[in-house]
């Protein structure tokens, strides 16, 4: 959406709310807001899709892997997900059995998964990623990466590794997650992880996946999806009866019922400027239009400039708090958000869709060794929107080690203390439970076993 750091110029480099005692600024923040990349926008423009629901859908991606990778890749995807017989000692209910029989690429995994590399995942590997695939299509590539395994008795000696036959590319595979190579077992772990990933949060167009009833997994929680349905704009397909439109005076808590409550003062960069500068003045923002030819030559293209008193880069659990208190004290600030929004009825209470809407780089970013997974909310309200809200005030030994071993003596005070009470009221911090969740109760059970105090 924005491409912050290349387009935008604060200028003025003073704080109103520190230097003014909270009090209103006469001064102003201009913010130049210069060409606005629509770069992301693909995937998160809101009615871009919707699913069975008429929850907001992720755009599908362009799967832009060569002929060669893709063979690759679905042979992995394949490793990882075989198509097995039924074992006899298993007694098999359809779902079980049809969850067997199923193989990645029966599901489109494969292709999903070459769209998400193409087009979302960013990774200084990604090259060799990729590189390393087509080397795989190739007998001289197998053998480089994959050895003697990769050769047969039989004529053709050398291999292609979908040449393979299943048994032999899982012991590759085992082999590079221990190899000494510290490429291949990144490579190993991160195919392992991806096919994975899609196949079990992949949905069909009935928002179904082939492994769900085999694991015991119902989907969305029924309950709050019939919550959304009662929800959706009459105008949005949808299986159920759209409810009856409210009369005038409900007309406002309607609409914030269906977009959500920030959706009066969102604003869609990707909309043409003239509508953004519309909707910031509606706002209280004045903003003028830069024409090009006067453009300093600092910026590439600037567009807008937009008085205001604070500008908060990211809405979530740092930025929002602050953009919301400097708000309240009268400030006016604008907050810059990457992310889309995504009020309750357009979730989709899907994992997979979900992850790739509301999670910075779709829930995709890893590391550099792609040892670890780096999940980060990227929506309006940021980690906040997607976290778990397990909450509990910064324990006294913490505090203590901030304060006395580094120095951050704010921590021990008052202030800090009080600032905690108005948070935990707040968001209702509380460890009182009426009932475990499965996860807790499972760590739980564990921590007890292993003499743990919980
Ligand atoms: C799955 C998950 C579960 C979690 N569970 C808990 C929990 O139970 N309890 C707990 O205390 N913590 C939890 N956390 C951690 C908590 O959510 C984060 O520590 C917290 O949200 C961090 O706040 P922040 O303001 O620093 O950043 P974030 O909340 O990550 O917000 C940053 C925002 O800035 C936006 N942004 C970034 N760069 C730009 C840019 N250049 N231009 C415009 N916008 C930008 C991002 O899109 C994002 O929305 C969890 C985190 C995750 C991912």
């Amino acid at each position: 959406m924005l491409t912050m750091e290349d387009y935008l110029r604060v200028r003025e480099d003073f704080n109103p709310f520190v230097q003014n005692g909270g009090k209103r600024s006469e001064d102003h923040t201009i913010l130049e807001l210069g060409e606005i990349s629509a770069e992301e926008q693909k995937f998160h423009v809101p009615g871009h899709g919707h699913n069975a629901n008429g929850a907001v859908r992720p755009g599908v991606y362009m799967n832009t892997l060569t002929p060669r990778q893709m063979e690759s890749l679905t042979t992995l995807c394949n490793t990882f997900v075989p198509q097995l017989d039924v074992p006899s000692c298993v007694a098999a209910d359809e779902a079980t059995a049809k969850f067997y029989r199923t193989s990645a690429s029966m599901t489109g995994a494969p292709e999903q998964l070459g769209g998400l590399i193409s087009e979302r995942m960013e990774h200084p590997k990604l090259r060799l990623m990729k590189l390393t695939l087509w080397l795989l299509s190739t007998w001289i590539g197998t053998f480089i990466l994959c050895g003697m395994k990769s050769m047969s008795r039989e004529f053709p000696y050398f291999r292609s590794f979908p040449q393979l036959p299943h048994k032999r590319r899982e012991e590759i595979i085992m082999s590079w997650s221990n190899s000494a190579i510290l490429q291949l077992r990144m490579f190993a772990s991160a195919m392992k992880l991806l096919a994975l990933l899609i196949f079990f949060t992949m949905v069909d167009e009935k928002d179904d996946n082939p492994s769900w009833k085999a694991i015991g997994y119902c989907g969305p929680d029924p309950e709050f999806k019939k919550q959304l349905r009662r929800l959706t704009l009459p105008t949005t397909p949808s299986p159920i009866p759209s409810p009856p439109r409210p009369p005038p005076s409900q007309h406002f808590i309607y609409h914030q019922d269906i977009f959500g409550p920030l959706h009066p003062g969102l604003i869609q960069m990707s909309t043409p400027r003239d509508a953004v500068a519309n909707s910031l003045q509606r706002l209280g923002f004045p903003v003028s239009i830069c024409p090009l030819k006067d453009n300093p030559t600092l910026m590439p293209f600037p567009s807008l400039s937009i008085q205001g008193d604070a500008v908060v880069v990211g809405s979530g659990s740092g930025g929002g708090l602050v953009a919301g208190v400097m708000a309240k004290a009268g400030y006016r600030v604008l907050v810059l958000e990457k992310g889309s929004y995504c009020a309750r009825t357009n979730l989709s209470l899907l994992e997979g869709p979900s992850m790739d809407q509301m999670y910075l780089q779709g829930g995709l970013l890893a590391t550099a060794n792609m040892g670890t997974l780096v999940l980060a909310g990227s929506t309006v309200g940021g980690g906040s929107a997607i976290n778990w809200s397990a909450s509990i005030r910064t324990p006294q030994h913490v505090i203590n080690e901030w304060s006395n071993v580094y120095g951050l003596e704010l921590f021990d005070s008052k202030l800090y203390a009080d600032a905690l009470d108005v948070v935990c009221k707040r968001m209702g911090v509380q460890s009182e439970i009426s009932k475990e969740g499965f996860h807790n109760a499972v760590l739980r059970k564990g921590c007890n076993e292993l003499g743990y105090p919980v």
